[in-house]
Order: C-alpha cells, then sequence, then structure tokens
C-alpha cells in the first residue's frame, strides 16, 4: 500500500511516500515559504536532491507541487495520484477526544477545530494540511489523523492532574497531555522487539531528545506519564524552552521585565533552554563545540540537560516500579554518545550500565549496556513518519 505522510506546519509542509509492504521510503521532501514565494526539496528513493522554486500561494499549492514531484515522468516514483491509497497526516493536538488515529471525516474535522485552542500555533496548519489534500486530491484518497497527543492518553488521572482548583480541568482542560506520542510510540514498540518482548512485559523509559524534548514511561506498553504538559514547554530544558520551573518566575518576570503574556511566552518558547542558558546556541553540535573550546556556560547548559535526564528515569522508574529498558532516540539521542553517557551516568545502581565502545554509535538501533547491565539501554532511531503510514493503513483497512 502506498501510503502519502504529511506533516503540515504554518509555512512548511514535510511530506514521504511510504510502500508499507516493504516501509521502504519511495519519496520524501520539504515545501517551505507557503504563502510568500516558495521553495520544494524533493528527495527520490535514490537520495538524489530536485529543489525547486515553485510558487506556492498556500498549502493547495504545496500539495500540488507534492503531487507533480512524486508523478514526475522524470525523477518522479508512481505515474498517477490514483496509486496513492490513503494520506496520513500529523496533528498536534487530539485533546481527550482522540486517544487513537482516526479517519477524517466531517465530525472529526470538526472536533479537530474545537481541539485548536490547546495548541494554537499547531493545529490550525494540520487542519490547513488536510483541506489543501482534500481540494487536490478529491474525497475518494481517504485521510487519517495522527496525533501526538494521542499515545499518552492512557495515563492516569493522578499523573495528568496538576495541583490547581479543579473547576480548570473541567473548564478548560487545563491537564497535562504530553506530545511526542508517535515518537515514543514507535521506539518502545521497536525496543520491545529488539529485545524479544512482548511490550506488555515491558517497563521502558523513552527519552526523545532533540531540539524539543520529552521522556516517557511506558510500562506494559501504554504511556503512564511524560515530562511534556499541558503544552510542550513543561519537562526538560530544551533548545530555547525553559522547561519546568517555579511558576511564580512568570509573574515575577512580567513585572520585573515590563512583559505582556506575549513578550513572557516569547521568553519562555524562544529565548530560553540551552540557547538561553550558554548564550550560545540551541544546537547541542555548537554546545559541545563551544566547550570544547573552553565555553563554560555552554558547558554548564550541557551538564543541566543530562541532570534533568536522569532525575526523570530515576522517577518515571519509581512511578512504575522498576524499568527494563531505556531508550535514546530523536537528534541527540541517536546521535550523540557523549550526552548519552553523561545522561545515565551514576545510574549503575539501578542497573543502568552502558559499555563506551558499543556507545560509540549513532543513527542506528544499538543496544549499548554492558553484558551484564540489569537495565538494556537502548538507541533507536525514530520514525514518526513510518508510524503515521503504519497506522493509516491499519485504519483504512478497518
Ligand atoms: P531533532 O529536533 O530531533 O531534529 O534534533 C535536533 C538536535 O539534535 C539539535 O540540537 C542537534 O544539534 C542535535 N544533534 C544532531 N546530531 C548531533 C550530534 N552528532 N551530536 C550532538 N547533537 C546532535
Amino acid at each position: 500500500m502506498k501510503i502519502l505522510v504529511i506533516n503540515a506546519g504554518s509555512s512548511s509542509l514535510k511530506y514521504q511516500l511510504i510502500e508499507t509492504d516493504t516501509n521502504e521510503v519511495l519519496a520524501k521532501g520539504l515545501c517551505e515559504r507557503i504563502g510568500i514565494d516558495g521553495k520544494l526539496n524533493h528527495k527520490t528513493a535514490k537520495g538524489e536532491l530536485k529543489g525547486a522554486d515553485v510558487p506556492m500561494k498556500n498549502h493547495a499549492d504545496a500539495i500540488k507541487a507534492v503531487i507533480e514531484s512524486i508523478t514526475s515522468p522524470e525523477y518522479g516514483c508512481i505515474s498517477s495520484l490514483s496509486e496513492i491509497d490513503a494520506v496520513g497526516h500529523r496533528v498536534v493536538h487530539g485533546s481527550e477526544t482522540f486517544s487513537g488515529s482516526v479517519r477524517i471525516t466531517d465530525a472529526v474535522m470538526k472536533s479537530l477545530d474545537e481541539c485548536s485552542e490547546l495548541a494554537p500555533l499547531h493545529n490550525p496548519p494540520n487542519i490547513v494540511g488536510i483541506n489543501a489534500c482534500k481540494e487536490v486530491m478529491g474525497e475518494s484518497i481517504p485521510q487519517v489523523g495522527v496525533f501526538d497527543t494521542a499515545f499518552h492518553q492512557t495515563m492516569p488521572k493522578k499523573a495528568y492532574l496538576y495541583g490547581l482548583p479543579y473547576e480548570y480541568y473541567e473548564k478548560y482542560k487545563v491537564r497535562k497531555f504530553g506530545f511526542h506520542g508517535t515518537s515514543h510510540r514507535y521506539v518502545s514498540a521497536r525496543a520491545a522487539a529488539m529485545l524479544g518482548k512482548d511490550p506488555s512485559e515491558l517497563k521502558i523509559i523513552t527519552c526523545h531528545l532533540g531540539n524539543g524534548s520529552s521522556i516517557a514511561a511506558v510500562d506494559g506498553g501504554v504511556s503512564v506519564d511524560t515530562t511534556m504538559g499541558f503544552t510542550p514547554l513543561e519537562g526538560l530544558v530544551m533548545g530555547t524552552r525553559s522547561g519546568s520551573m517555579d511558576p511564580a518566575i512568570v509573574t515575577f518576570l512580567m513585572e520585573k521585565e515590563g512583559l505582556d503574556t506575549a513578550g513572557v511566552n516569547n521568553v519562555l518558547n524562544k529565548k530560553s533552554g540551552v540557547l538561553g542558558v550558554s548564550g550560545v546556541s540551541s544546537d547541542f553540535r555548537d554546545l559541545e563545540a563551544a566547550f570544547a573550546e573552553g565555553n563554560e556556560r555552554a558547558g554548564l547548559a550541557i551538564e543541566m540537560f543530562a541532570y534533568q535526564v536522569k532525575k526523570y528515569i530515576g522517577s518515571f522508574a519509581a512511578a512504575m516500579g522498576g524499568v527494563d529498558a531505556v531508550v535514546f532516540t530523536a537528534g541527540v539521542g541517536e546521535n550523540s554518545a557523549s550526552m548519552r553517557a553523561k545522561c545515565v551516568e551514576g545510574l549503575e545502581f539501578m542497573g543502568i550500565k552502558i559499555d563506551p565502545e558499543k556507545n560509540n554509535t549513532r543513527g542506528k538501533e544499538a543496544d549499548i549496556s554492558t553484558d551484564d547491565a540489569r537495565v538494556r539501554t537502548l538507541v533507536i532511531p525514530t520514525n514518526e513518519e513510518l508510524m503515521i503510514a503504519l497506522d493509516t493503513k491499519e485504519i483504512i483497512g478497518k
């Protein structure tokens, strides 16, 4: 089955065409500067890059450009639109309405609109992407929504409620939702497969460490806790996001710095995190390079990040009453051996012990634990697009 996976942002749109019989990526690419001028970077299965300036006044134009690329007689991979069996869309927020992936209908579109209030920056472009596909591809090709929040809908109430007046949960759904769910679901399932066990037998801590980072506690195949919260701002210190802190700092800074709500949101989301602490960069490669050249604050940012990851690993092991495997994924988790080593340094008491030689790996699945470690530490490249394609296949097969 050929599934087109779409991840639509406000001015960009990422896509992959996946053959789900073989899990092969037939083509992938990125449309950028939608609504400004338009740029398409299309990569064939062989890795050839076909970049072009294509006018894109809206997302429908971007979808048209994607279809032209994948059906191009010169470098495309299918001969016509009719070869696409379905489209799977990444949708950021599914609120409490969606605890799994869903075929998109008019009623679902209405619910997605209602979820937008909780993710005003992310859900509206996702919806625009779905409408653009409908407009360009017609109603005959089924569309499926796969939500970042859905995997965490299994969290118990004691984990997802905040210590606020209960009425705010009832009136506004102020609660922990968690994000990166598609990634946590994919890598926890892969971890079980790598260990040759059924997910129901395992307690796994999945560390998605990238520009945005979150950790999840996956007990028996379901998420029981995670670090991100009502929004993706909670939890670990991130590239530019503060992560968790004393909430009183918000009003303190508003008063001291004369910031309004937009101003303080900007500080917490765009100017904080390892960028804010280091004053160097939000990119962990830049931080490692700056630290190697003696920049102390770059080193401090790296230490803070690793320390927080370690604390969450400990607390999630406590929450689950044990841990069988720790998984590292996403840009930092898949690629940085030094960061992985720092994150688990001192956790030998819990049975977590990594082998420096095995840890010297990047971008591929590996068990990096020592032979005698009680807990397996795994590196697993995430693949949210494949997960979306497989969900889409399953849903339309029903
Ligand atoms: P992501 O958001 O998953 O794309 O991850 C992006 C982050 O991964 C950036 O901060 C990159 O600096 C980081 N990253 C990618 N490769 C490496 C590497 N080899 N070493 C350290 N960090 C890396």
